[in-house]
């Protein structure tokens, strides 16, 4: 027979802490404090799969399956603390709380208090002499009740919540400020006018019968996993629906007793730095929620916390320990039984604890416990400090930190005082992370000159292209109204580690006008904004912002992930600048240099364009010739920031069209600069015109069609690894062919970069060891591995493209699309941001395994925008690659998510 309620109290229970896919994290943490003789308040848990059962066959058919389960629980929690539920003289009152799997923070509702009714609130004044304090909890019950189970709320911003209304009106009536101070005769009425008010909406009688009291509020818990709310988190979080939620219900213990109860929640350190510190609020005389719902100002448990807050708060030390002291100096019995719960707890589950208690008459009870959450410093430091601590060992301190949350650790950030003050003006993207303030401008040029006269801009675009690369460069931020998470836009921002929000369609950009529209306000050129690239939050106005710090804790963390990785990480880079930062976060390599980029500064553009207007191979050849020694002088530059470690350069690949201008403006500055007539500009840029262009002339196709590319570009890399191996210095060329989709594209390339390479070993009369290999990117590619490996030294996945071209998605295109997609559950996850494993993974797992049939050594990476996703960087791991590559501020979060995929794959 199944089991469907599990009870817990009086340091027994029959649940513990590995069951929260059955009790829910609540009710399996409840079972195990139980067990290691923390004071809990006795109860029971009704299963998750009663909740399955609820949503599949209804509430009668629940409440038939367990009535007498729970009849019976209700018996052994009376048994232990000695009530009766539902009883006048002696009652036992209960709250009935959700707990799912995974918290879910103010997601579903708590009900606290039931059992009171009109008989049992006399009876209860009478026993316990207190009647302030049961009419205080029958009006709290009465409005949660009616909130959470009898439909009260309000369902529209613009109604008003008839409970708050009342008791708005009786404050008033009285003259008093806070609940706290309302009268017994008060909260008479306040009960009396709750309970018209839910007649006249509902047209019942609030129910006085404690079982069905229990029962309204075990179905509304139930209902609430279905709720809106409950469902949109899930959705975000990706929470599967099947998980259902369990109801704990649980003795009441009471906060609100008078002077020598309380309520509060703490944490065993702290959640936003890591400092080894106990930590939290409480109240006294208050219950439940009322410490967080910020109707009181909460006091301080630790007294240095107390002395913190009143500096920040500007509070006197006089009046702090009059109004405000700690529970450490206002009851030290207390502070100390917490004090010791809370090592105990941590001890025991090993990780930061976050708590809820309640002190009732100088007893001290806990109510929950639970991990805590934790920004990305405080993840770091708290795993490296119980690490030392001898708590956990090294393979659990890596484990324990979420790579993704070190990002927050490598960028500016915002000063959090700052942000809340600030107006939210659109959503986009988070394409990259980090936090941004500055002017508007709309063209990349004038950004530059902006930045020259010491100003700080933000770029505002429509969408980027390669043109504005520079002033991508020097803008505190990018923001676009177009483009995905592999926009251009957020890739090259993602590659210089700069803020970058794109996506943010509710703006209205004017080039002409050089303004923007957005939430009913107009922007223009000058004007201030701010982005937080972490968030897709675009701001009104300044915001300050802080340097990060890299704190020895984060050094290392990294060192031990070191130990643990079999995969290295290499980065994308196309500068020095950016593989010395690389360098500087332990990459061992480059994984991709674009070339192209290389070809907008300074002369080079003219030289490009010359090379595009060229009619022939001669003049072709003519204008290669200048551009050699530029990328000769690039490659030079990179090979020495990655001395000593493989560098694989990727030949040109996008197509030409990118690099002719089209608008009218510089079409006319372009003829004017090469000496033709504007129709001849024109010309060539409509003959460039393609219809698809990332299925277009492009990639190998280029250097096929134009060996003399591949050849100046094969040049430039061998001279360059030679001019440094003249200087002692170890360049380690890796020469990469795009967009390959047969082996005989490869072929004719390699050929090409063979001879060249001969030439110029017989020039210098020396040598160099060198690596020709192939993007993996063309599904194609994949399916035929075994002939392309033959060709090829070195695969690296190419998942972008791979991914638009599995899928059938245009990258720059999809941003119509997939939002809804992700809305209506089509798709999990954004492909291009988390590789999509069973379609494009399985072609890279093919490729993989193909290419090592004929080459069983074959060197295999990743270098699309997956190679720094974690659940990606795991994948790579278990497919058996040699390295990941990625964007140089993602370079360690791939190194931990590296080691964490070794730890798991080598269980
Ligand atoms: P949430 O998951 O939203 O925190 P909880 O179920 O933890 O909801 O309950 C909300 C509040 O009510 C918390 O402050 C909790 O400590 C308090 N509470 C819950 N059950 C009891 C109880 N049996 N006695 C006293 N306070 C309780
Ligand atoms: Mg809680
Ligand atoms: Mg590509």
């Amino acid at each position: 027979m199944t089991k469907y309620v599990y009870t817990f109290g009086n340091g027994a229970a029959e649940g513990k802490a590995d069951m929260k896919n059955l009790l829910g994290g609540k009710g399996a943490n409840l079972a195990e404090m139980n067990l290691i003789g923390v004071p809990v308040p006795p109860g029971f848990t009704i299963t998750t799969d009663v909740c399955t059962l609820y949503n599949k066959l209804g509430r009668d058919y629940v409440v038939e399956l367990i009535k007498a389960d729970v009849e019976a629980a209700i018996a052994q929690v009376e048994a232990q603390t000695g009530g009766k539920f539902g009883d006048s003289t002696n009652p036992l009152l209960v709250s009935v709380r959700s707990g799912a799997r995974a918290s879910m923070p103010g997601m579903m509702d708590t009900i606290l208090n039931l059992g009171l009714n009109d008989t049992v609130v006399e009876g209860m004044a009478k026993k316990t002499g207190n009647p302030r304090f049961v009419w205080d909890s029958y009006r709290r019950f009465v409005q949660m009740y009616g909130d959470v189970v009898l439909d009260m709320k309000p369902t529209s911003k613009t109604d008003i919540d008839p409970f708050e209304e009342i008791l708005e009106e009786v404050k008033h009536e009285k003259g008093v400020i806070n609940d706290n101070e309302l009268s017994v005769d008060a909260l008479k009425e306040l009960v009396t006018k709750f309970k018209a008010a839910v007649k006249a909406k509902t047209g019942h009688d609030f129910p006085e019968s404690s079982y069905e009291q229990l029962w309204g509020a075990v179905c509304a818990v139930f209902n609430s996993w279905m709720n809106d709310r409950a469902i949109y988190y899930r959705q975000l979080n990706q929470i599967p629906e099947e998980w259902g939620t369990a109801v704990n219900v649980q003795a009441m213990v009471f906060g609100n007793m008078g002077l020598t109860s309380g309520t509060g929640v703490c944490f065993s350190r702290d959640a936003g730095t890591g400092e080894n510190l106990f930590n939290g609020e409480y109240l006294i005389n208050a219950q439940g929620e009322d410490v967080v719902a910020g109707i009181r100002t909460p006091q301080q448990i630790t007294k240095e916390g107390s002395i913190r807050w009143a500096a920040l708060a500007g509070v006197s030390e006089a009046d702090r320990a009059a109004k405000y002291p700690s529970l450490e100096e206002a009851m030290p019995e207390m502070y100390q039984a917490l004090f010791n719960i809370q090592k105990n707890l941590e001890k025991h589950y090993k990780d930061m604890q976050d708590m809820e208690f309640t002190i009732q008459e100088g007893k001290m009870w806990m109510l929950q416990t639970r991990s805590g959450k934790r920004t990305g410093a405080a993840m770091v430091q708290i795993a490296i400090d119980m690490l030392k601590e001898g708590l956990i060992d090294e393979k659990t301190a890596l484990l324990r930190v979420e790579p993704n949350k070190l990002d927050e650790l490598l960028h500016p950030v915002f000063d959090k005082k700052a942000i809340k003050a600030a107006r939210v003006l659109a959503k986009g993207l988070p394409a990259s992370p980090g936090a941004a303030t500055g002017q508007i401008v709309f063209f990349a040029d004038e950004a530059t000159e902006w930045v020259a006269e010491g100003k700080k801009v933000v770029l505002v675009r429509i969408e980027t292209s390669p043109e504005d690369l520079r002033g991508m460069t020097v803008a505190q931020g990018i923001l676009t109204a177009r483009g995905g998470m592999t926009s251009h836009a957020a890739v090259v921002a993602r590659g210089m580690g700069k803020c970058c929000v794109s996506g943010a369609g509710s703006l209205q950009i004017d080039y002409k006008a050089r303004t923007m529209v957005v939430d009913g306000k107009t922007f223009k050129e000058g004007d201030f904004i701010s982005l937080n690239g972490t968030t897709g939050e675009v701001y009104d106005g300044k915001i300050a912002t802080i340097d990060p710090e890299l704190s020895g804790y984060f050094g290392e963390l990294m060192e031990i992930a070191e130990k643990y990785t079999r995969m290295s990480v290499r980065t994308n880079a196309d500068t020095p600048k950016d593989a010395q930062i690389a360098r500087n976060f332990g990459a061992k390599g480059i994984g991709l240099t674009r070339t192209e980029h290389m070809f907008f500064e300074g002369d080079r553009i003219k030289a490009m364009r010359e090379m595009i207007l060229a009619d022939d191979v001669a003049g072709r050849e003519k204008a290669l010739e200048k551009l050699l020694p530029m990328q000769r002088s690039d490659f030079e530059g990179i090979f020495e920031a990655m001395a000593g470690y493989g560098v694989t350069i990727r030949l040109l690949d996008p197509p030409l069209h990118e690099f002719v201008p089209h608008e009218e403006a510089n079409q006319k500055e372009m003829a004017a600069e090469m000496g033709i007539s504007v129709e001849q500009v024109k010309h060539k840029v409509e003959s460039l015109h393609e219809f698809n262009p990332m299925l277009g002339h492009r990639g190998c196709r280029l250097g096929i069609t134009y060996p003399e590319i591949t050849a100046m570009q094969a040049r430039a890399i061998i001279e360059a690894a030679m001019n440094l191996k003249a200087k002692g210095i170890d360049a380690r060329p890796e020469i990469m062919v795009p967009l390959v989709g047969t082996v005989a594209e490869l072929k004719n390339q390699t050929e090409i970069i063979r001879s060249v390479a001969e030439k110029v070993f017989a020039e210098k009369g020396d040598r160099i060891d060198y690596l020709v290999g192939t993007m993996i990117e063309i599904p194609r590619a994949a399916l035929t591995a075994d002939h392309i490996a033959a060709e090829a030294d070195f695969f690296s996945f190419g998942t972008n493209d791979l991914t638009q071209m599995t899928l059938g998605y245009s990258r720059d295109d999809a941003g119509k699309f997939l939002p809804d997609y992700l809305n209506r559950g089509i798709l999990k996850q954004d492909p291009f941001q988390v590789l999509d494993q069973n379609g494009v993974g399985l072609l890279v797992e093919i490729g993989v395994n193909r290419g090592r049939q004929t080459k069983p050594d074959l060197k295999v990476g990743i270098c699309g925008e997956h190679g720094g996703e974690p659940s990606s960087v795991e994948f790579c791991d278990k497919v058996g690659m040699n390295y990941v590559s990625c964007s140089p501020y993602r370079v360690p979060i791939a190194r931990l998510a590296a080691a964490q995929a070794n730890i798991k794959h080598s269980k």
